[in-house]
């Protein structure tokens, strides 16, 4: 057994510096097989995080392959494929590193538990956090619910050295067939189709490193005021890195940390957003259905509608409100969309228009590059009022008063709506290249008159939250 492979299963950890499954696979000094397997979390994945996965594992083939290694793909439910690659190149053991969404955690239990009857190692490791779940308590033991307690337990704490990547990767004797990343099309549901989205994805290991340091080097130093503009991109980008892995959680939290230490400006703002990344994955660990059910019970109550065709225009870009149609359009032509915009647009939908905010949840997981399930889960109960630490039912923004402060000259309007200029940019063209026929879109329309008047509907919405029981 001592010379038998180990199977690195890898999921959204596309990376190889600071992977600590890779480096314990690594150090036994066994052969190694990495393993991509399209399974059941994967055929559940919106269009856009689809096709940007697999743009991931097309580099990191090729990331894999610069080692000496492979990285074999195989598409089934993951404990049928491991179970088949464990016999067949006779594994003794299988690596991977953990998640903590409920359909991930579910998916990994079952493959431990039958890994393990069958005589197989099966071992998970950190790495998809800087610290996991459980790691951070309050004094009682028990799970934060409010990020401000939340991150003073945290901002500090230094998560240990970045592991450094391993010197080689045992080959196995014979490489197992892998299947073809171009026979998965993982473009397929793309309706707009990947050309459009290509341009704005900053894709593999490499380039979410560069990103960083460019980051730290050129926006760091504007991005606590800056942070708030969508027009101005002071923002790393990192998130979707983040989601799929390319670069580690700890690392970018060591870089943040040793800036804040250093005194550099704007890099304890830029670890506090790291620090909401972590809360998004601790609340959703605690609240494993944090993506489907309000967080606060009392909600459930509220009068929500559901999906209609005002959403529908929502999520058209065509709501008349050139902020909240910016905003839609930016993350459909680029898979992105800033957070400012993201609170905007979510606040829209679900205070203006009173719909239910899963509404708007699955139109972001259908759509976004960085889709993360905790992250997008948390920022729509956020929006809505229905999570912990939400922002109180309330605040309602107003686009036109947020585009005043935030998009002061219009520059993020005018990149993302073609309607009324003479020469739109070609962000804003992109948009009706992008948008399905069906939608019957041209930018020589006049743009939409507003879908509905901003005081009377949120009027409309205090009176149906004073209805609510959970009202205070
Ligand atoms: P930066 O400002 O450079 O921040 C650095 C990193 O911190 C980000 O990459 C991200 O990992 C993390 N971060 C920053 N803000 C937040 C936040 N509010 N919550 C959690 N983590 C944060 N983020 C996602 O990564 N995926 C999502 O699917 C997602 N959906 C969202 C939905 C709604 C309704 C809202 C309000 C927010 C959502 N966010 C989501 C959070 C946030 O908008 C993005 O993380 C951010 O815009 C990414 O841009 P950036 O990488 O330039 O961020």
């Amino acid at each position: 057994m001592g010379r038998a492979p180990v199977i690195l299963w890898f999921r959204r950890d596309l990376r190889l510096s600071d992977h600590e499954a890779l480096c314990a696979a690594a150090a036994s000094g066994r052969p190694v097989v990495p393993l991509f397997i399209h399974d059941e979390t994967v055929e559940t994945l919106g269009a856009a995080a689809k096709w940007r996965l697999g743009e991931g594992l097309r580099v990191f083939v090729g990331a894999l392959e610069a080692t000496g290694s492979r990285l074999i793909l195989r598409r089934g439910t993951a404990l049928d494929v491991l179970r088949a690659t464990v016999v067949e190149v006779g594994a003794s053991a299988v690596f991977w590193q953990r998640v903590y969404d409920r359909d991930g955690i579910t998916r990994d239990r079952t493959v431990k538990t039958a890994l393990k009857v069958a005589g197989i190692e099966a071992r998970s490791f950190a790495g998809a956090t800087v610290f996991e779940p459980w790691d951070v308590s309050t004094g009682s033991g028990a799970a934060y619910k409010v990020f401000t307690p939340f991150w003073r337990a945290i901002r500090g704490r230094n998560p240990g050295e970045a592991l450094p990547l391993p010197a080689s990767l045992v080959a196995p004797e014979s490489w197992p067939a892998s299947e073809s990343l171009r026979g998965w099309n993982m473009g397929a549901a793309l309706d707009r189709g990947a050309k459009i989205l290509a341009r704005h994805a900053v894709v593999g290991e490499a380039a979410a490193r560069d990103r960083l340091e460019r980051f730290r080097a050129e926006r760091l130093e504007h991005y606590a005021e800056g942070r708030d503009h969508p027009a101005r991109q002071c923002t790393s980008g990192l998130s979707e890195n983040l989601a799929s892995g390319e670069i580690s959680p700890r690392a970018v939290w060591l870089a943040a940390l040793g800036d804040w230490q250093a005194g550099r400006p704007g890099a304890e703002k830029f670890l506090s957003e790291l620090g909401w990344r972590e809360f998004a994955w601790h609340l959703m660990y605690h609240a494993p259905d944090l993506d489907r059910a309000n967080w606060r019970a009392g909600w459930d109550s509220f009068p929500w509608r559901g999906d209609n065709a005002d959403a529908e225009r929502w999520r058209r870009g065509m709501t008349g409100e050139p902020f909240v149609d910016a905003a839609m359009r930016e993350m459909f032509v680029t898979g992105r969309m800033h957070n400012r915009a993201r609170m905007i647009a979510a606040s829209y939908l679900t205070k203006n228009l009173l719909t239910d905010w899963r509404v708007g949840l699955g139109w972001f997981a259908e759509c976004l590059t960085d889709w993360d399930p905790a992250a997008n889960a948390m920022g729509w109960q956020w929006v809505a009022g229905s999570g912990p630490d939400s922002a109180p039912f309330f605040r309602i923004f107003n686009p036109r008063l947020q585009a005043e402060r935030f998009d002061r000259d219009g520059g993020y309007r005018a990149a993302f709506i073609a309607e009324g200029q003479a020469e739109p940019p070609r962000t804003a063209l992109e948009y009706f290249k992008a948008a399905p026929r069906s939608w019957n879109l041209s930018p020589g329309d006049r743009y939409p008159t507003p879908l509905t008047d901003l005081a009377a509907s949120r009027a409309r919405a205090l009176d149906a939250y004073r209805g609510m029981d959970a009202a205070p």
